[in-house]
């Protein structure tokens, strides 16, 4: 059964093989047009891959949105090191669920993304590392590589073409840490999940410090399509400089939250009306985090916008990672901002002072703010302090957990003053009393 009813509206590249029966079999795969990228991957130079992946406007879909051929273009071709091509599939930002179906439902198509990047870089060893939550889809994984071993499209010489490709799954622990590239890479070698200081970037000095190509499963995933269609073809299907499409899943209070698989720069307010069904109850939109937790919340007056990186970018805030969570105007923000930052200073690595402390004390002012006790200051305290995180710490988590707190509170000031208007506390000021510790 699949996640959710399609849409009429879904233009269905990467999903097309979605439902079919015994998906994670090489037979059903090469029945539906399975390793025919591949195939004609072998035929063409290095070059020839990269330049078809550039053409095609790929950028990544872990959150960045970095042209993916560029980044492979950066692996160097001369270095004596093995390369190695690692697949992001620690997928954790809040909202964001649509990796584990491309790896349930067509996990050969990842695994022939990694052959074609590998032929593109001269790879010959690939590994998924994949978040320990998702022990059942280690098992599909499992299987489908076993079936592509036993059926000669894995392993030595790969049907005859001279090509060697091996593919290992690797389970991460659950950190959301380690879907920092960097991070993942160090757990991966076996080691504590805090990031790398960059440069060097891991096309340069990756896995082992060796070459190495990491991109998100769904952008391994697209990769077939770009060969078969040509670059061109798949980029004309998105928008500007954003090509072909992506999943978009659509969460909080729709009729039909799902996962979608829409054209790049598909509107938003399409997406939640027709896509999703409407909001639910008839109630009216109030807000929606476009691209997983860490993105700069919109107000509904702003949703009428293009589904690309660089439109979301022009209003400050972020496609990242496909989530697409809709509130309601029953939604405390008060309360999502508290949820929202209870996860980043549970999941903050805690090794570096912005985000430690920052997170940790953004937590406690919004927890007092929510429990009815806010005092005066509490607003442009929050924002302050959110504000000196930003661009001062050693990964994105210190951002990802700023960066909605201050569109929140800049955006729905008048809910928090609301709440501290209530409270006893109301007149002391910032200055005055210190904030509780432990609450
Ligand atoms: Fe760790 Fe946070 Fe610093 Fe990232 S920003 S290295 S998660 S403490």
């Amino acid at each position: 059964m699949l996640f959710n009813e399609p849409s009429p509206l879904e233009t269905k590249v990467l999903t097309r093989r979605f439902g079919l029966p015994n998906s994670d079999t090489v037979d059903s795969f090469l029945a539906n047009e399975g390793f025919a990228a591949f195939r004609k991957a072998v035929t063409m130079t290095p070059e020839a891959i990269i330049d078809e992946v550039k053409k095609s406007n790929l950028r990544g879909r872990g959150g960045a949105g970095f042209p993916t051929g560029m980044k492979w273009g950066f692996v160097p071709r001369n270095s004596p090191k093995p390369k190695y091509i690692v697949v992001n599939a620690d997928e954790s930002e809040p909202g964001t669920c649509k990796d584990r179906l491309l790896m349930q439902y067509d996990p050969l198509q990842l695994i022939e993304g990694m052959m074609i990047s590998a032929l593109a870089v001269g790879a010959k060893r690939g590994y998924i590392y994949i978040r320990g939550e998702y022990r059942y889809l280690i098992d599909i994984m499992d299987r489908a590589i076993a079936d592509a071993y036993a059926k000669g499209w894995l392993g030595q010489n790969i049907q005859g073409t001279g090509f060697d490709f091996d593919v290992f799954t690797h389970t991460g622990a659950g950190a959301y840490e380690c879907g920092e590239e960097s991070a993942l890479l160090e757990s991966l070698e076996g080691k504590r999940g805090v990031p790398r200081i960059r440069p060097p970037f891991p096309a340069v000095a990756g896995l082992w410090r060796c070459p190495t190509v990491l991109n998100n499963v769904e952008t391994f995933a697209s990769v077939p399509s770009i060969l078969l269609m040509g670059g061109e073809a798949w980029a004309n299907l998105g928008s500007p400089r954003n090509g072909g499409t992506r999943l978009f899943c659509i969460s909080g209070h729709v009729n039909k939250p799902g996962v979608y698989e829409l054209p790049m720069g598909f509107n938003l307010m399409r997406m939640i009306n027709e896509v999703a069904g409407g909001m639910k109850g008839g109630r009216h939109l109030k807000a929606v985090i476009p691209g997983g937790s860490s993105c700069p919340i919109l107000k509904a007056e702003e949703c009428d916008i293009a589904m690309d990186f660089d439109a979301l970018k022009a209003v400050n805030s972020m496609l990242g990672s496909g989530g697409v969570v809709v509130m309601d105007e029953t939604t405390d923000m008060v309360k999502v901002a508290l949820r929202i930052m209870r996860f980043y200073q549970h999941e903050s690595c805690g090794w570096c002072i912005p985000c430690r402390e920052g997170t940790l004390w953004l937590k406690k002012i919004l927890t007092r703010v929510e429990a009815g006790m806010g005092q005066r200051n509490d607003p442009a305290l929050l924002h302050e302090l959110a504000n000196n995180m930003l661009g001062r710490t050693f990964c994105p988590l210190g951002d990802a957990a700023a960066m909605p707190t201050i569109s929140i509170v800049e955006k729905f000031r008048d809910e928090f003053d609301d709440y501290i208007r209530r409270s006893p506390m109301a007149s002391v000021a910032e200055a005055e009393t210190e904030v509780p510790v432990g609450v």
